[in-house]
């Protein structure tokens, strides 16, 4: 039988008797914790050596006293004898300290897990019967990996001041497109606060039903929630002992306005942190086969908001031809921006595709040019959420041109 206690060694007292190589494991582990570790040894290897010498522990360079017990709260024997092993076990016993027994087979009153903090959860593992830390380790890894993607109900119960907001990066639609930080941390928080690009309806049927969902999505040219009400209301969830969980469609720095939740976060004093997503600025395009970069094509792109027209910047890079302009949120300003890059002197026969619905079951490519893009979004009804491509890249000829070649050389 094992009582597992969550001990606090920060700045007690740890014994470490034996300055052999697996006292130098130990030592990290200790050091690592917090502890304040001591060690009893004639002698110590290399690596002991240094970490004595760095972190300035004291060294009593002799065999092992009783007395040495003093004012420990845990000893470890590392001598490599099992026999001495044992007779500081049974003296620590006498002296009701428990003592950690690193000599094969035998366990002292005390034993170290396998250990993994995930977040804000520590996971520790160990054996009733013989030690076997691989084993241990084993099933560490396997608990630390369901915990670290949110398959485990991670949620805590009891409200306590552990009130935060984390921004999280939902990508691009499916929720296999995010990463494992994500699921956990939405496995974790008590309040979600949602747009209606993304992840967001399939993360939500999945969620325990105390979870509080708060929908602020936006819908292009209407604000139902403006941006200062999102704000105050992450923060007065967070400042309430709440972890909210801020999930948006793509990263939240691209085009998210995460920098001014993490700012109003910061300015009311509640700790924030940011998750990125994979943006829709690569990733859509992606989904039809576009590579936003492409050797010997496209050098370089450009990510811009189509909602406010094409700055001068932007104007100028795409009379660059290895240069990818990728358009968010322009749909509905398209004539405008095609007007500006023509008049700009960009060629009428710049490709251009429209990405609609990227990586979900409603995606539709329609591949044009500059000169036609206009009257193409027209005839097939372009929609939001649309990705719009402009440059060699979006050529449907870029990659089929290189099986092509390969059959060729075949042939
Ligand atoms: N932060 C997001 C972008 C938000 S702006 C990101 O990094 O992806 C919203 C714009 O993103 C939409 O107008 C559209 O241009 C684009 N978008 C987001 N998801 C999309 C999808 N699945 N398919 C096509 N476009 C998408």
């Amino acid at each position: 039988m094992t009582v597992m206690l969550g001990v606090d060694l920060a700045g007690r007292d740890v014994l470490l008797v034996g300055g052999g190589p697996v006292a130098a494991k130990r030592l990290h582990r200790f050091l690592a914790d917090g502890a304040s570790p001591r060690i009893v040894a004639p002698v110590l290897d290399d690596d002991t050596a240094l970490l004595v010498e760095r972190h300035a522990l004291s060294w009593e360079p002799r065999v092992f006293r009783a007395s040495d017990l003093d004012g420990a709260w845990l000893v470890h024997t590392a001598t490599g004898d099992p026999h001495v092993d044992r007779l500081v076990a049974e003296q620590c016993e006498l002296q009701r300290v428990l003592c950690i027994n690193a000599s094969d087979g035998a366990h002292g009153t005390a034993r170290l897990t396998a250990q993994a903090e995930i977040g804000d959860v520590t996971v520790a593992v160990t054996s009733t019967v013989g030690a076997d830390p691989r084993r241990s380790v084993a099933v560490r890894d396997a608990i630390a990996d369901l915990v670290g993607d949110g398959r485990l109900p991670l949620r805590r119960r009891r409200a306590g001041r552990s009130g935060r907001v984390d921004l999280v990066g939902g990508g691009p639609g499916p929720a296999d497109l995010m990463t494992v930080r994500a699921r956990r941390l939405i496995a974790e928080a008590d309040v979600l606060v949602i747009d209606r690009l993304g992840p967001a309806a399939e993360i939500v049927q999945g969620l325990d039903s105390d979870v509080e969902v708060i929908d602020v999505g936006k819908q292009p040219g209407r604000h139902p929630v403006p941006q200062d009400e999102i704000n105050r209301i992450i923060v007065e969830h967070a400042a309430a002992g709440r972890r909210v969980v801020r999930l948006k469609g793509g990263d939240p720095f691209v085009f998210g306005r995460g920098g001014e939740e993490m700012r109003a976060c910061l300015s009311a004093g509640i700790p924030v942190d940011v998750t990125p997503g994979i943006s829709s600025a690569i990733a859509v395009p992606q989904a039809a086969g576009i590579p936003v970069t492409h050797r010997g094509t496209a050098a370089a792109f450009h990510v811009v908001n189509g909602q406010g027209g094409f700055g001068p910047g932007t104007l100028e890079a795409m009379t660059d031809v290895t240069v990818t302009t990728v358009v968010l949120m322009g749909v509905a300003a398209l004539g405008r921006l095609v007007e500006s890059a023509l008049a700009h002197g960009v060629p009428r026969d710049r490709p251009v595709a429209f990405v609609e619905s990227g990586h979900t079951p409603q995606q539709r490519t329609t591949r044009t040019t500059l000169g036609r893009a206009v009257e193409d979004a027209r005839a097939v009804g372009l929609h939001n959420p649309a990705v719009i491509v402009i440059g060699e890249v979006a050529s449907d000829r870029l990659l089929l041109s290189a099986p092509a070649v390969i059959g060729a050389a075949l042939a």
